[in-house]
């Protein structure tokens, strides 16, 4: 077998990252993709020489690979996937392979919400800093992709459970879990338990001197680690509860965060980021940032001075008194539970999309209390209907943002807010979140 004869399959953003940082570092490459490859991604991989296919999966040549770099868009229930792992071909993520050539500093961030956010808040504390750091990841470029690129003394990186599950030797050396909650049961036979259990893999291979710092206040994180020895040490932060040790928690309406006893305290009220999930993400990012000797005057500042980012809780507009918000990323429920938490009027809320086995009982009492009117945005809405037709008494279905735009400002009232917050994926009627979100925009600058 060629031992140089690396296949990569999908040629997204990190399998053509991974295809990239493989030919730098001399390996043969294929890469094959069984959908319509995009014609930006295409320019790369002839710009470096790399050998692909697209619209089909030639399975004689891949089952003839050394190694296989997955994108994590790609099931594992895929029938070529289980043909290379029947022949014991190891099938690895792109941010497995793309760690073998680095000796950075890996700051990792995984959970079901609130990962961008706090990989680019963590990102904006080391880069005022002044410390030699890139973002990568699912946000901006992939790992592979930047270090192919260059290198640098540390990487923040944003971390998906599709990714994790293709991690074995992979370790991170700050790794910060922010919560686990359903999201992506479909990829997962529908089990919470194996989703929960793709997050935990981000303490494989941590040892002593690394640190995990995770959600105190999330029950499904908590029982994970109960029975479990962990090496790393632990910091965990909370809402809910002062922190004995070393960690972060609220006292009198300030942050706290106690790393070996040097206390730094910063008021709730000059956080750039509100809002109750952008408590947990600026004391996740903050504490990184102490761990990694950042000055408190450092971190505080950038804490402080974070710009917003698109398409979460994202204010547009004020239109005939009514304001307009775009939450696009809210892809799903607990999501939207922060969204809606954060409102202070009465909501008319945009959602829908495709639903991935959502159970919408949690939001039922914040819905009951804020929500005046749903305009459901999908092509097929009946999952939405049912969950809050005993709830609300105005539901309208709309499938396009033009109309469910018009409709909300029709329904809606001096005062009110308009929210969209889709608890679902977005590829039933638009590209992708970002596109919905700036179809949103389009569509409210409009009126
Ligand atoms: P991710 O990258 O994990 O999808 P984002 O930072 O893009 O997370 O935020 C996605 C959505 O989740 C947004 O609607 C945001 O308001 C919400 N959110 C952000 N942080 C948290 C958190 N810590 N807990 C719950 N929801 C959050």
């Amino acid at each position: 077998m060629d031992t140089n004869n690396i296949i990569i399959l999908g040629a997204g953003e990190s399998g053509v990252g991974a295809a990239v940082l493989a030919r730098k570092k001399g390996f043969d490459v294929f890469v094959s993709d069984n959908n319509k490859i995009k014609g930006k991604y295409k320019d790369v991989l002839s710009q470096f020489d790399i050998e692909f296919e697209e619209g089909k999966h030639s399975e004689k040549r891949i089952l003839n690979g050394f190694e296989v770099i997955k994108s994590p868009g790609i099931p594992d229930e895929a029938a070529l996937i289980r043909a290379i792992a029947d022949k014991g071909i190891p099938l690895i993520s792109e941010i497995e392979f793309a760690a073998r050539y680095t000796d950075a500093k890996l700051i990792c961030i995984t959970g079901s919400n609130g990962k961008t956010t706090t990989t680019l808040l963590t990102h904006h504390i080391l880069k005022n800093a002044g410390l030699d750091v890139a973002v990568a990841g699912n946000v901006g470029n992939s790992f592979a992709m930047e270090l192919a690129t260059r290198d640098h003394d540390y990487f923040v990186l944003e971390i998906s459970s599709f990714q994790l599950d293709g991690m074995y030797d992979f370790k991170a050396d700050i790794a910060i879990l922010l919560n686990i909650t359903p999201d992506h049961l479909d990829r997962y036979g529908n089990s919470f338990e194996a989703y929960a259990g793709s997050k935990l893999r981000i303490l494989r291979n941590m040892g002593e001197d690394d640190a995990f710092i995770y959600c105190q206040d999330d029950p499904v994180i908590m029982e994970r680690i109960k029975n479990r020895r962990i090496s790393p040490r632990k910091i965990p932060f909370t809402l809910s509860s002062k922190v004995d040790g070393e960690g972060a928690y609220i006292k009198d309406n300030n942050i706290i965060i106690n790393i070996q006893s040097n206390i730094q305290q910063m008021t709730l009220e000059s956080l750039a980021l509100q809002g109750k999930h952008n408590i947990y993400n600026s004391m996740a990012a903050g504490i990184s940032g102490r761990l990694l000797d950042i000055t408190k005057q450092h971190i505080q500042d950038s804490l402080t001075d974070f710009q917003h980012i698109e398409h979460r809780l994202e204010h547009i507009a004020v239109i005939q008194g009514i304001e307009f918000i775009n939450d696009s990323k809210a892809t799903n429920v607990n999501a939207v539970w922060y969204a809606l938490e954060n409102m202070q009027n009465d909501v008319i809320w945009i959602a829908g999309g495709i639903d991935k086995g959502n159970d919408y009982s949690i939001l039922l009492d914040l819905v009951k209390d804020r929500v005046k009117a749903i305009v459901c945005l999908g092509k097929d809405n009946k999952h939405l209907q049912e969950a809050f037709s005993g709830t609300v008494e105005t539901i309208i279905e709309t499938r396009s943002m033009d109309v469910a735009v018009q409709t909300a400002l029709y329904l809606g009232g001096k005062g009110d807010t308009i929210l969209l917050s889709p608890a679902c994926a977005s590829f039933d009627l638009f590209e992708n979140f970002e596109d919905r979100g700036n179809q949103f925009k389009e569509s409210v600058n409009k009126l």
